[in-house]
């Protein structure tokens, strides 16, 4: 298992395989955004599948799938079956806005992918459009029931909460799970990337505890739960008799650096050391170059033993220039 200078044990490789969206949401994506990698230059299924390879040959054993929107990339089962017959791999999902799943999630599971987490940022259709943009919300929830029939389950929502637009809605996410046996988590916002939607992750930031404030007051108490994994950068909880957990991923307010255990390959092919800063190994260029296992595991490694720790978030400063689309969130 590979360690870093920190002692932490990184084993979970978040791969973006595509940096387009189908969705423009208001902190991640300018609507006037028009530049990307280039098909030639994103990595081939065949090119993912000898990286994952590597991984799993030094220790890593989850995979998760991401973007941009991962569902747009036309051979992604090609790369969910590849991923899912490499030896070591235990776990591999899929984080995506769920819209073109009642036409993939069957496929998908078939293929040998594990389960999803679909990114909905509202029940109310017109907060959703406003948030999201180009989807809409009864497509992506079809998604969400589409996934749970496949049996990509446990189901996770990701919601990124965003003063203005919606904090209120917290409350009914965190419902859904008093039924459903689904985890239901809400992110801080992140000033990721020099643009618009830095700027307005900065204004519009709400802290987890007032999140959890607003779902205790209007529904009960939330209770710790028991086992919480350390490396799960959601601290979970459950409400009253709820089927389902209720998690909060506090980047800013509380800062799981120490415990991270994730290393990220982008779209173009780039190890990506961490999310809040630049730093990244290439790995493409030795795929194209002819090199062999050896050379890739050894970049793997040697982004594993750079991978810094800390930021300054709380503080409002990134350093990150690149947004979350572009990276693979
Ligand atoms: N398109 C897919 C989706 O939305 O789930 C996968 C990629 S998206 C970049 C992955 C996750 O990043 C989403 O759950 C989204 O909520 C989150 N995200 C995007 N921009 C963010 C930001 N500025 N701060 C916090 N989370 C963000
Ligand atoms: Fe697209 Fe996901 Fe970014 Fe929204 S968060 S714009 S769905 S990549």
């Amino acid at each position: 298992m590979p360690n870093d200078r920190y002692d932490r044990n990184i084993n979970y490789l978040r791969i973006s395989v595509i940096d387009h969206c189908n969705f423009r949401c208001v902190y991640c994506m300018p609507l006037d955004t028009s530049k990307y990698v280039s098909s030639a230059g994103l990595l081939t299924p065949e090119e993912i599948e000898r990286v994952v390879r590597s991984a799993a040959d030094i220790g890593f054993e989850k995979v998760r799938l991401t973007g941009g929107e991962p569902t747009l990339r036309s051979d992604l089962l090609d790369i969910v079956e590849r991923i899912a017959k490499v030896d070591g791999i235990k776990d591999l999902s899929m984080t995506t806005n769920g819209v073109l799943l009642p036409r993939m999630a069957k496929a998908l599971a078939s293929a040998g992918l594990n389960r999803v987490n679909v990114h909905i940022d509202s029940l109310d259709p017109q907060r959703f459009a406003k948030l999201m943009r180009f989807g809409t919300f009864s497509e992506a929830w079809a998604g969400l029931e589409a996934a749970e029939a496949a049996g990509l389950t446990p189901i996770k929502i990701n919601a990124v909460v965003v003063r203005g637009y919606n904090e209120e809605d917290v409350v009914d996410l965190a419902r859904l799970t008093i039924d459903k046996p689904w985890t239901v988590r809400f992110i801080e916002l992140m000033p990721l990337g020099n643009n618009e939607c830095a700027r307005l992750a900065k204004d519009n930031f709400v802290p987890s505890s007032d999140s959890m404030r607003r779902i205790e007051t209007a529904i009960g108490r939330l209770t710790p739960v028991d086992n919480q994994n350390l490396a799960d950068e959601s601290v979970n909880y459950r409400l009253p008799d709820a089927e389902g957990i209720v998690g909060f991923i506090s980047p800013v307010s509380n800062p799981y650096c120490g415990t991270c255990n994730r290393m990220r390959l982008t779209a173009d092919g780039r190890f990506h050391l961490c999310l809040l800063n630049d730093d990244e190994l290439d790995v493409r260029a030795a795929l194209r170059s002819g090199k062999g296992d050896a050379e890739v595991r050894e970049i793997l490694l040697n982004a594993v033993r750079q991978k810094p720790t800390g930021h300054r978030l709380h503080e409002g400063i990134s350093t990150a220039q690149r947004s979350m689309f572009q990276i693979g969130g």
